[in-house]
Parts: structure tokens; C-alpha cells; sequence
């Protein structure tokens, strides 16, 4: 081995700019914090060919007198930190003094800084690190740098960008983020010459987010609660509008965008048996604690973090986003064709307006009650419902909703869940019963149950609303409930004749395996030989008509579970059991058992999604009928 030497300053700074400046993007982002800690309040950056040829941030915050400008583009300078002990308490952006001399070492720089006390400031300029001009220059208050050729001396990293388009694009994301992490500071991007964002700096997040993600972002749920001394705030999207990757989710601790596992698995969790599998959550979220309560220093570039109590920060994430998802009020209104109103959808303001009806080119009759239930309506429109108890809209609404309906009405009367409150009898319609509203919704006006729309929707009026209330997702939703609440054994019925089940080698093992965790749901199953199962008992909600299909489902989610947790899975099966045993969509109800599922939905405020993540009510306001018959 050849003998040990120390690395020269300018080698060492090429090691640490791998580090920490790793693309137009990561560079964009250590000028911007370092901006936020020198104070702005206004903050410009601009790029050419993604950054690569030319980048510039300038600020309007402390600046630097002549001795600090120099001394900033030397490795490990830094004036946010002197100590060790400064280093458990650091409320600064910026800490390890590396960024400027990595930014430096492999580009080329023009400085421009002053403070407010000088009347000239200063003026520098760098190339590989070295500085090769210094002079006095008239410039305003604050600094501006302008990185040119990025990786002009390293070939080999060079290699590894992406396009200009691409890295462009991770410079406008790295923008984005600091304008969310930092509301208080009026932020603008400009790439090519263009406006790309601007951020107007008033220090409030919903005005950040608007300026991000539009008029999006109204439909986004406000998160504000203290657990423990951390305090939650933000934005976060409602169930229905989950997403297909988590790209969207952000989280910001103590105003550092952080990528943490421990975040999203909270995060996730409040939405457990709201969204569909393979869907997940958006967000954006601000959690403020302690800065002796968060080690930042364990990420070159800032991104990862340590907590000290993990456990106070997934509950405080966990139900504070909980607490706002069950307190909005989450009933989509019907929307109506935006050409037949044309005034409906009102222009686009800087303000985030909440709910704002959006106008859809498509023209879709009912946006928010989604593609499904829209086809269902638009079917049964045109083929009005037959006085059969069967419509053919019904039963094509049953399939939609239910891949394993069956067309049969069932024959056993339908297990309907108690009422919270001492059970009313049920009457016959309709019925207001305005002392009997339970306690959880204030001032409840008295609804009544106008009756039911195919055979799936129950229409309910209450003052100036009416609610259409999907049966079966109202009902799954409830058993679902009960059923999990039920933490210990479910009660099974013993069938009269067993039941045989055939099925593939693979799904018969995955029951097999699982035989006491399906014991403790109510099932008692056996191997009968030849890949049947023989089925003796089921759980008691579940009709012996749906046992065998409810069986099949469950082999499959066990083995489509195989990584999950027990607590997934066990939701999986509940899921199924809750579906297989839940009134149908397309079957005829009884209109008792139809008020006892309606008061439940209209006296639980928890009552929002059927566990796949569908809407269980949507509203149709007398406001909205009366603009469509004109009469406002
Ligand atoms: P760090 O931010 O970790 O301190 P940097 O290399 O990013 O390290 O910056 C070095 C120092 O340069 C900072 O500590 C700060 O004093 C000074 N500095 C950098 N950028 C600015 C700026 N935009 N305005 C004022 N001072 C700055
Ligand atoms: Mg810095």
C-alpha cells in the first residue's frame, strides 16, 4: 500500500461535493436554505439548460462582508455553528460549512453580496474553488451567486446527468419544496426565461400550497393538532383522492423537507381502510418540535433525521392526521354539468377556495360520485327502472359494485348492526324523529328517508340537503366496524350441511396454513383431500350462500398478503366478510332495516368510506336543484 498522505483542500472538496452536490438540483436547494438562514424574505432563482450552464439565487437577506465572503467557500466555514453542544440544538437550515466549498470545487462562481451597514459591497469570482477575482461593487442588500458550468472539471459526474429537461424539472422540484418547507418567504423560479413560480412570502402554508399544486389543492383537508408538544400542520388529500405512488407526499420537520419511513407508515396508517390497495395518500406536512428532540446531522445532504421518541411522533402524526379526516365534513355534492351553468365554476383567484367546483372538460355528469356510480346513474337514466324488483340498471349497478353478486335476493332476513343509541324501533316512512338524533352531530336537523333509487341508493332529505347514500358501501362499512372492534373471536354459525370448497393447491395451503387466525373469524374449516376444503362453520354475518366465495376471496388475500403485517391481513379478511355479508346493491331492502342503516350514517360522523376507499353518501343541495331548474 502506498504511504498515507493527507488530501490537499481541494481534492477533500471534490470527495465532499459528491456528497452533497449531486445534480443542478441539490445545489439550488443548499443556495436556497442558505438564503433562509441569511434571512430574506425574497428569494429569486433562475435557470438555463436545467442548471447546468448557468444558475443564480439572489436574495434580499443578511449578506456578507468581504472577510466572510471569502472565508464562506472554505471547507467546513460556517457561521451557524461554533460548538458541540450547538450542534444538539441547530434551528439553522445549514450546519456543516460544506456546501459553498463543494459547490465551488466543481464549478465555476460569481459572487455578489452586501450588508446593510457598507455602502459597497463585495464582488467575487471563483472557478474550481480558487478564487480569481475580488473587487468592491455597487450592488443591493443581500447576495446573489451565479453558478456556472457545473461539473465543467469533472467529466465523470457530468456523465451521469440527465437531460436539461430533466434536471430543469428536478430544479423546479427542489424549488417547490422549499417554497412549502419556508411559506414565509415570497419565492420565485424562473427556468429559461419563464415564470415557472412564484410564492407570495405571507407565511401561510394553504397559500404555498396553492401556488404548488393549484386549485388541486382545495379539495385537501387542513391538518392542525398538538400531541405531546410537537405541533402537526398542513394539508393532507381526502381518501377518495388518494394517489397512485406516494410522489406526493412531504413532510417537513422543523421547516426541513425530510424523507423518513417512520412519517409515511403514520401517515398511512389513519387511511388503514379508507383508500383502495396500491393507492396511497398525499400530504403536506409541517411538524414542528423540539430542536433538541431531532438529530438532523446524520445525511450529508440534511434529508434524513432521527427522532428521539419515535413513538410521540407517529402518534402525533397518525391521529392528528385521524382527527382531521374524521372531522370534515366529507360528503361530495352531486356536480352537475358545468355548461348547463355556466357561472358554476367560478374563475380561479389566489386564494384557495375550498371544495371549489371544477369544471371538467369531459362534461361528466357527476364528477365526484366517480366513473362507476356515474355509469350506473347515466344507465339507469336512459333505461328507467322497471317495476321488477330486479332493474336492469340495479342489477348492472350490483355487478359493477359487486363482481361476486348474486342475483337472488337472500333468503334469511338481513343482519342489520344495532343502533348506537337505545334501539328506536323502526317505523314505517316517512319519519322525522328529531328527539331521538343521538348526541355526536350538533344541532342535527331531523332527516327523513325519502325512499330508494334502484335499489341502491337510499335518498334521504335533511333542511336544505338531500343524501344519497350507497346501501351496500353504508352497510359494509358498519359490519367492517363492528367486526373489527371485535378484536377477539367472531362468532361463527355452524352450517346444517358442510360445505365443500374446491380450490387451487396454492389457495388450499395458504387456509390451511392460517387455520387459527381463520378460527378466531369464525371459521372452522378442514382438508378434505384433493385440494377441497370442507367449510363446517361460518361467521355469523356472513349468509352460507356467499361462505364459499367469501372462502376463495380470503385464500386469495392470504396470499396476495404474504408480506403483510397480521393486522393488514386480518383486515383483508374482515374486508371480505364485510362485503360477502352486506346487503347488495340491487337486491331489494327492507325499508326498517334501510332506516336503521341511515340513522347510523347520519348520527356517525366517522360514516365517510366503505373500507375500498368508496364514498358511502354524497349530497344533493336544494341550492344546487334550484340553479338547475333555473329558479335562482
Ligand atoms: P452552512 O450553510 O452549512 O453554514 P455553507 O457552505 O452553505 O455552509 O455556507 C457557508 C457560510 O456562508 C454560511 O454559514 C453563511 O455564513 C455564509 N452564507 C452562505 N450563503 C449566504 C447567503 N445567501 N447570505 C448570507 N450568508 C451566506
Ligand atoms: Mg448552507
Amino acid at each position: 500500500m502506498a504511504k498515507i498522505q493527507q488530501l490537499s483542500q481541494h481534492v477533500a472538496n471534490l470527495i465532499a461535493a459528491g456528497e452533497v452536490v449531486e445534480r443542478p438540483a441539490s445545489v439550488v436547494k443548499e443556495l436556497l436554505e442558505n438564503a433562509v438562514d441569511a434571512g430574506a424574505t425574497k428569494i429569486t432563482v433562475e435557470i438555463r439548460d436545467g442548471g447546468m450552464t448557468f444558475l443564480r439565487v439572489t436574495d434580499n437577506g443578511c449578506g456578507m462582508s468581504p472577510e466572510d465572503a471569502r472565508t464562506a467557500f472554505l471547507r467546513h466555514a460556517t457561521s451557524k455553528l461554533r460548538t458541540a453542544e450547538d450542534l444538539a440544538a441547530i434551528s439553522t437550515m445549514g450546519f456543516r460549512g460544506e456546501a459553498l466549498a463543494a459547490i465551488a470545487s466543481v464549478s465555476r462562481i460569481d459572487l455578489l453580496t452586501k450588508t446593510s451597514e457598507v455602502v459597497l459591497g463585495t464582488s467575487l469570482s471563483l472557478e474550481a474553488g480558487v478564487i480569481t477575482e475580488e473587487s468592491e461593487a455597487g450592488c443591493p442588500d443581500g447576495t446573489t451567486i451565479i453558478v456556472r458550468d457545473l461539473f465543467f472539471n469533472t467529466p465523470a459526474r457530468m456523465k451521469f446527468m440527465k437531460s436539461d429537461t430533466v434536471e430543469g424539472s428536478r430544479v423546479a422540484a427542489a424549488v417547490q419544496l422549499q417554497a412549502l418547507a419556508h411559506p414565509e418567504v415570497a419565492i420565485q423560479f424562473l427556468r429559461d426565461g419563464k415564470q415557472i413560480l412564484t410564492t407570495p412570502g405571507t407565511g401561510d402554508l394553504e397559500a404555498a400550497v396553492y401556488c404548488v399544486y393549484g386549485r388541486e389543492s382545495g379539495k385537501m383537508v387542513p391538518v392542525d393538532s398538538k400531541w405531546e408538544g410537537y405541533h402537526l400542520t398542513g394539508y393532507v388529500c381526502k381518501p377518495t383522492d388518494s394517489r397512485p405512488s406516494r410522489s406526493m407526499q412531504t413532510f417537513f420537520v422543523n421547516d426541513r423537507p425530510v424523507k423518513s419511513r417512520l412519517l409515511i407508515a403514520a401517515l398511512e396508517e389513519a387511511y388503514r381502510n379508507r383508500i383502495m390497495g396500491g393507492k396511497f395518500p398525499s400530504c403536506v406536512l409541517h411538524l414542528h418540535l423540539p430542536a433538541s428532540a431531532v438529530d438532523v446531522n446524520v445525511h450529508p445532504a440534511k434529508t434524513e433525521v432521527k427522532f428521539l421518541n419515535e413513538k410521540a411522533v407517529f402518534d402525533c402524526i397518525h391521529y392528528g392526521v385521524l382527527g382531521a379526516l374524521n372531522k370534515t365534513p366529507d360528503r361530495p355534492q352531486v356536480q352537475f354539468k358545468p355548461n348547463v351553468t355556466p357561472t358554476a365554476a367560478p374563475a380561479p383567484t389566489a386564494k384557495v377556495e375550498p371544495a371549489a367546483p371544477k369544471k371538467t372538460t369531459q362534461g361528466s355528469f357527476f364528477r365526484t360520485m366517480g366513473p362507476e356510480e356515474f355509469k350506473n346513474f347515466t344507465a339507469a337514466i336512459k333505461d328507467p327502472p322497471q317495476p321488477s324488483r330486479l332493474t336492469a340498471a340495479a342489477v348492472a349497478a350490483a355487478v359493477e359494485r359487486d363482481t361476486a353478486v348474486t342475483i337472488h335476493a337472500p333468503k334469511a332476513p338481513i343482519p342489520v348492526p344495532p343502533a348506537p343509541e337505545p334501539a328506536p324501533k323502526a317505523e314505517p316512512l316517512p319519519q322525522p324523529e328529531p328527539e331521538q338524533q343521538a348526541l355526536p352531530m350538533p344541532e342535527q336537523l331531523p332527516w327523513r328517508v325519502v325512499g330508494e333509487l334502484y335499489n341502491s341508493y337510499i335518498l334521504v332529505e335533511q333542511g336544505e340537503e338531500a343524501f344519497l347514500i350507497d346501501k351496500h358501501a353504508a352497510h359494509e362499512r358498519i359490519l367492517f366496524d363492528k367486526l373489527k372492534e371485535n378484536q377477539e373471536a367472531i362468532t361463527g354459525q355452524y352450517l346444517l350441511k358442510p360445505v365443500t370448497v374446491r380450490l387451487s393447491p396454492e389457495y388450499c395451503g395458504a387456509l390451511i396454513s392460517n387455520l387459527p387466525m381463520l378460527q378466531a373469524l369464525g371459521f372452522d374449516l378442514e382438508e378434505f383431500g384433493d385440494n377441497t376444503v370442507l367449510l363446517r362453520q361460518v361467521p355469523m354475518d356472513l349468509s352460507t350462500d356467499g361462505a364459499a366465495e367469501a372462502v376463495e376471496e380470503l385464500a386469495a388475500n392470504l396470499l396476495a398478503g404474504r408480506q403483510q403485517d397480521a393486522q393488514s391481513i386480518r383486515d383483508e379478511i374482515l374486508h371480505t366478510v364485510a362485503c360477502k355479508a352486506a346487503i347488495k346493491a340491487g337486491w331489494h331492502t327492507d325499508p326498517a332495516e334501510l332506516e336503521v342503516l341511515v340513522r347510523q350514517v347520519m348520527e356517525r360522523e366517522d360514516l365517510k368510506y366503505c373500507p375500498h376507499g368508496r364514498p358511502i353518501c354524497i349530497t344533493l343541495s336544494k341550492k344546487q336543484l334550484e340553479k338547475q331548474f333555473k329558479r335562482s
